[in-house]
C-alpha cells in the first residue's frame, strides 16, 4: 500500500495491486487474534505522512485494520487491486525486458517493475508436534483464529510465549474456564507506558509541528535502544549499563506477580537483552498470576485426542489449542517465500536464498533486474518500527523507477554484484557486533533457527535511512 501510494504521488498510475486475501491491509487484516496489537507506540508505527487520531498508544488490530482502511480509501487503492489473486510465479522475460506474473487463478500479468511486498511474517509456522492430528477439540494458529469457535467457558491450550502469546493471554483469561500456557524459552517482558489518549489530545497529535514532534521523539528514544544490542566501540558502558536496568526492570517485574520460585526462574532470561525481540505488556504477568491459569515449563511430550501430555507426566485436557508458534521469516526460505521468482538466465532467487540470503541493500538483487523488495534480507527491525525501515525502502524504489523511466535509453537496471558482495560482507561484519548473530538461543529471524541472522538489520534506523536516502543509478548495470 505504501509502495502504490509513493507511486501515485509521482504522478505513476500505470501498477497493479495483487492481493491473495480477499481484502487489503496485510498484517493486520490477517491477524485477528484476541489481545493482538502493535507493540511500538503508534506515534511511530504509522506512516510518517498519514496521521491518524489513535486512542492509544500502542493501538489494537482494530484500530490498526481502521487505519489501514482510512489508508485505502484516502488513496483510493480499491480500484488499482486485484484480491484474491495468490501470485505463485515471476519469470524475466530477457528478450522483452518484462517480469511475466503468474497467478494461482491462471490470470497473468506483464510488467515492467516488481515490487514484492509479499512481507516477512505472512505464513505461520505451526511446529509438528506427535499425536497433533489425533485431537477432537478445535485447534488452530493465532494467525488464522478460528471466530466460529467460541472459547468462553472452554478448557484453552496455548502453546507458544513469544509476542502472540504474550498478547492473548490476557486477552482471553478471564473468560475461559482453564488455560493453561506451554512456555518455552523465557522471553523479556518489560512493563510499558501505555494509556487512553482524550478527544483533544487525539486531535493535538495529529496537528503537523506536534505530530512531527512526537515522533521525533519516539523515534529516537527507540533507535538509542540500538546501543544495546550492537557493541559500539567506545561506549559499551553505556551498553552494559542499559542491560543491567533492564534485567533489574524484569526482575522486579517478575518478582511482583510471579510467585511461585520455580516459573519465576524460568522466566529470567538467561541470554542478553533483545536476543528475541521484546515483549512490551503490563498485563501478561498479572494474568499468568491469574487462578485459572497454568503455565508449564516442562514441555509436550505429545497432542492426545483429548489434550496435551507434558513432559513431566500431566495430562491436561483441552477443547482448544492455539499455536501461537509465529511465523516464518527469513529462517526457512522455503516456507517464508510465497512465490518462485526466476531472474536472467532462469536463477532462481528461491533456490539462491536458502543457501545464502544475500541482496544490495535489501532491496534489490543482482541477477533479478528491475525487481524491488520491501522487507528484503536483513532489513527487519529489532528494537522499532518496522514501517520505519519500509518507507526508507519504498522510496528508495521509488526513486529507482522513476529514474529508469526518465532515461528512455534503459530497459532495466540490475545491481552490480560487486557492489552486492561489498554490501553483503559489510553487513555480516556489522551483524557480528549484535546480540542476535552471538545469541546462543535460536529465533525466527536467523536461518534454520540457530545459524546466520538472515532477517533484521545490524543497523539502527538512522543509519538505515542515511545508507539508502539517495538512489544511485551508478550502483546498477544499466540494461540497454
Ligand atoms: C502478528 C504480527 C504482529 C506484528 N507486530 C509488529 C509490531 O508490533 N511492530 C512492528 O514493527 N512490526 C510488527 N509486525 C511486523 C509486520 O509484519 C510489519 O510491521 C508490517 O506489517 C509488514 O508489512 P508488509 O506489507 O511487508 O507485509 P504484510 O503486512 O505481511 O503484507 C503482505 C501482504 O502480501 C500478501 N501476500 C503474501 N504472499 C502473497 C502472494 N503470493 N500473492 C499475493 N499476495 C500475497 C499477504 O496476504 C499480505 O496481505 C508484526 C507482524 C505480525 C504478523
Amino acid at each position: 500500500m505504501l509502495a502504490a501510494i509513493r507511486l501515485q504521488q509521482q504522478h505513476c498510475h500505470d501498477f497493479i495491486l495483487l492481493e491473495r486475501s480477499a481484502e487489503l491491509g496485510g498484517t493486520w487484516q490477517i491477524n485477528t487474534y484476541p489481545g493482538a496489537e502493535v507493540d511500538i507506540p503508534t506515534s511511530l508505527y504509522s506512516i510518517s505522512f498519514i496521521p491518524y487520531p489513535f486512542k492509544k498508544t500502542f493501538a489494537p488490530q482494530s484500530e490498526l485494520l481502521a487505519y489501514m482502511n482510512h489508508i485505502i480509501e484516502k488513496f483510493d487503492l480499491r480500484k488499482q487491486a486485484k484480491t484474491n489473486q495468490t501470485v505463485t510465479k515471476l519469470t524475466y522475460d530477457e528478450s522483452e525486458s518484462l517480469w511475466r506474473v503468474e497467478t494461482a487463478s491462471g490470470e497473468r500479468y506483464n510488467a515492467r517493475f516488481i515490487i514484492d511486498t509479499s512481507g516477512v511474517l505472512a505464513n505461520p509456522h505451526i511446529p509438528d508436534i506427535k499425536g497433533a492430528k489425533t485431537f477432537k477439540g478445535a485447534k488452530f494458529h493465532a494467525g488464522h483464529w478460528d471466530h466460529s469457535v467460541s472459547y468462553e467457558g472452554k478448557r484453552v491450550g496455548v502453546i507458544g510465549s513469544g509476542c502472540s502469546g504474550a498478547q492473548i493471554v490476557p486477552a482471553i483469561a478471564d473468560k475461559v474456564s482453564r488455560l493453561t500456557l506451554f512456555m518455552g524459552k523465557a522471553q523479556w517482558v518489560l512493563p510499558r507506558s501505555d494509556r487512553h489518549y482524550s478527544a483533544i489530545e487525539r486531535f493535538v497529535r495529529t496537528l503537523p509541528g506536534i505530530r512531527h514532534l512526537i515522533r521525533l521523539l519516539v523515534f529516537i528514544f527507540y533507535d538509542i535502544r540500538f546501543i544495546a544490542f550492537r557493541r559500539y566501540p567506545g561506549i559499551s558502558i553505556i551498553s552494559r549499563l542499559m542491560k543491567s536496568y533492564y534485567r533489574r526492570r524484569q526482575q522486579k517485574h517478575l518478582d511482583k506477580y510471579i510467585k511461585d520460585d520455580k516459573l519465576r526462574q524460568h522466566m529470567m532470561p538467561d541470554y542478553e537483552l533483545g536476543c528475541r525481540r521484546v515483549i512490551p505488556s503490563n498485563n501478561y504477568l498479572p494474568a499468568l498470576a491469574k487462578e485459572n491459569v497454568d503455565v508449564d515449563i516442562s514441555g509436550i511430550e505429545c497432542i492426545t485426542p483429548t489434550g496435551i501430555k507434558t513432559k513431566d507426566g500431566k495430562e491436561i485436557p483441552l477443547d482448544i489449542i492455539v499455536y501461537a508458534t509465529g511465523y516464518y521469516a527469513y529462517s526457512n526460505m522455503k516456507k517464508a517465500l510465497t512465490f518462485q521468482v526466476y531472474g536472467l538466465g532462469g536463477r532462481n532467487l528461491n533456490s539462491e536464498w536458502e543457501n545464502e540470503a544475500v541482496s544490495y541493500k535489501g532491496i534489490t538483487v543482482a541477477g533479478y533486474p528491475n525487481y524491488f523488495k520491501v522487507n528484503g534480507p536483513n532489513t527487519g527491525s529489532g528494537h522499532s518500527s518496522q514501517i520505519s525501515y519500509m518507507q526508507v525502502a519504498t522510496d528508495y524504489i521509488t526513486q529507482a523507477i522513476a529514474a529508469v523511466k526518465q532515461d528512455k535509453s534503459i530497459k532495466a537496471i540490475d545491481a552490480k554484484q560487486e557492489l552486492q558482495d561489498r554490501y553483503v560482507a559489510e553487513m555480516r561484519q556489522k551483524m557480528q557486533k549484535t546480540v542476535w548473530q552471538n545469541a546462543t538461543v535460536t529465533a525466527f529471524y536467523r536461518k534454520n533457527m540457530s545459524e546466520e541472522v538472515t532477517s533484521l538489520s545490524p543497523e539502527p534506523v538512522t543509519g538505515f535511512i542515511f545508507s539508502r536516502k539517495w538512489f544511485h543509478l551508478s550502483d546498477y548495470n544499466l540494461l540497454k
